[in-house]
């Protein structure tokens, strides 16, 4: 087994002065000796072409993970209730408590969902949900608890911050601030056996945004609040953002901003005891359809705007955050949805910017597994899960699934060696020629069945929404066209 090095509790300095395209100060972020500034990463986001950008973050992932191995992990991910107070205007996937297709899983349910993915070699399941008030505590301890007794050593990457916060709410624990509140929420659920949380429902950290998509949301403070206490409880998590929408450019570089900074108190706060940290980072553009976000017309399509003049998420979009819905009057009317070029940029400037983060995750789930291979290029050293499961972003549109062979070979073909690891990114098995799930295919035309996966019959049919749950996995009936090289 191979572990990763843990990141440093040094951060790199920033040098205000440093122009983003001189190659010396590229071989410095490389290095990991120099730190990007918002104003350099909104410098470096206009002025360099897409190849440069890409090359950089590709350079920057080979000196934190080498030139060889890029990994996968085999889990499921299970949406064990789609019943929401929320109503994010992003989101497909939620239901009012009375909604005739409102489903809450049965414990037996899930159990033999974490049978199937332990049978397959799986080490681990995602398990989040919508913020269902007639949940109580106890269903949740129960849970892991009953997960543990079957499974004692599956790792439980459970319950994204909105919905600890949620928890908050419905259970008014013990506390007098948000974090004491949060600690006595946590603790039995820690205790039960959960491992680690997930970056669900970052979407957008600044505030003019978040009040546009998220409603009922969390906010980015009780978002990171929620992170820093499982930080201070040791476990590790991860951090997400979904961009595409109305959001401005400098908003995105404004959320790295505070996974960053974020990431740095963690290390230098709790490293020295084996606190936790933000392990990884993983961007992924809206989902549109079935959405009512989705419905907004694009910037330019209605009379009276001028495609000319600059988006109103960039107006809006300050590099420190302050930015208010009054600077432009078709702010959160207009879309910008991003295609795979600007997801790349976007990955890649995340590379960069997030020095202090192990692993950038690939997000194929949502652009396909080429343009998802094609970001190992830029900057993603881990393509994430095999796609056992998904009920969330499918209803909005877009949902892809491959078995461990084809994840194998579109790494293989990428110029890397395939490795499965688990939750904590250490490698449990590297498949280097000539062995390796992918290299004992002899058939793939089998391998190339369908294509877009959408859920018509299951219990949890009929979700989407791509953003609370982060990356999702989905019922393997429906595999992906994979028409790579060599075929
Ligand atoms: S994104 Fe999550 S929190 Fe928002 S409405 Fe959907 S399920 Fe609820």
């Amino acid at each position: 087994m191979i572990m990763p090095e843990r990141e440093s509790s040094k951060a790199p300095t920033i040098d205000p002065s440093a122009d983003p395209l001189d190659p010396g100060f590229q071989d410095a972020l490389v290095a990991g000796e120099a730190r990007l500034s918002p104003e350099q990463a909104l410098d470096a986001w206009h002025r360099m072409p897409i190849a440069d950008l890409g090359r950089l973050a590709d350079r920057r992932c080979r000196a934190i993970h080498g030139d060889s191995i890029r990994t996968y992990v085999i889990d499921r991910n299970i949406n064990y209730t789609n019943v929401c107070t929320a109503k994010c205007t992003f989101c497909a996937f939620r239901r009012d408590q009375d909604a005739q297709d409102a489903y809450t899983l049965e414990y037996d349910e899930l159990l033999q969902k974490i049978r199937e993915v332990v049978a397959i070699g799986g080490t681990q399941i995602l398990m989040q949900g919508g913020m269902n008030p007639e949940l109580p505590l106890d269903w949740y301890v129960e849970l892991l608890r009953s997960i543990k007794a079957e499974f004692p050593d599956l790792h439980v990457h459970a319950f994204s911050p909105p919905e600890f916060i949620e928890f908050v709410n419905f259970f008014d624990p013990e506390g007098d601030t948000l974090a004491d509140k949060l600690r006595t929420v946590l603790r039995p659920l820690v205790e039960a056996g959960l491992d680690s949380i997930p970056g669900g429902g970052g979407e957008i950290f600044a505030d003019a945004v978040r009040r546009k998509i998220g409603l009922g949301k969390c906010t980015a403070e009780a978002w990171l609040t929620v992170m820093r206490v499982a930080h201070e409880f040791g476990l590790n998590t991860s951090a997400t953002m979904m961009f595409g929408h109305i959001e401005g450019v400098g908003d995105r570089i404004h959320h790295l901003e505070l996974v960053r900074r974020w990431q740095d108190d963690a290390i230098n706060d709790f490293a020295a005891d084996g606190g936790g940290r933000y392990h990884a980072f993983i961007s992924w553009p809206f989902q549109p359809d079935n959405t009512p976000l989705g419905r907004l017309k694009a910037w330019g399509d209605v009379e009276g705007d001028d495609p000319d003049a600059p988006f109103p998420g960039d107006v809006v979009g300050l590099l420190d955050g302050s930015g208010d819905r009054s600077l432009h009057r078709e702010f959160g009317r207009r879309l910008r949805l991003a295609g795979a070029t600007t997801y790349l940029r976007t990955q890649a400037l995340s590379r960069l910017y997030l020095d202090n983060i192990w692993s950038i995750g690939s997000s194929w789930v949502t652009m396909g597994p080429h343009i998802g291979q094609v970001a190992l290029r830029f900057g993603a050293n881990d393509m994430g899960s095999v796609m056992m499961e998904e009920n969330v972003v499918s209803s909005a549109g877009t949902a892809h699934c491959l078995n461990e062979p084809m994840i194998c070979r579109l790494i293989r073909d990428a110029g890397f060696v395939p490795a499965q690891r688990d939750n904590d990114y250490r490698v449990l098995t590297p498949h280097f020629a000539p062995k390796g799930p992918d290299l004992e295919v002899e058939d793939w035309s089998k391998y190339r069945a369908t294509s877009l996966h959408k859920q018509t019959e299951s219990t949890e049919e009929g979700a989407g929404c791509g953003s609370h749950f982060g990356t999702t996995t989905g019922d393997a009936s429906a595999i992906v066209d994979l028409t790579v090289k060599g075929d």
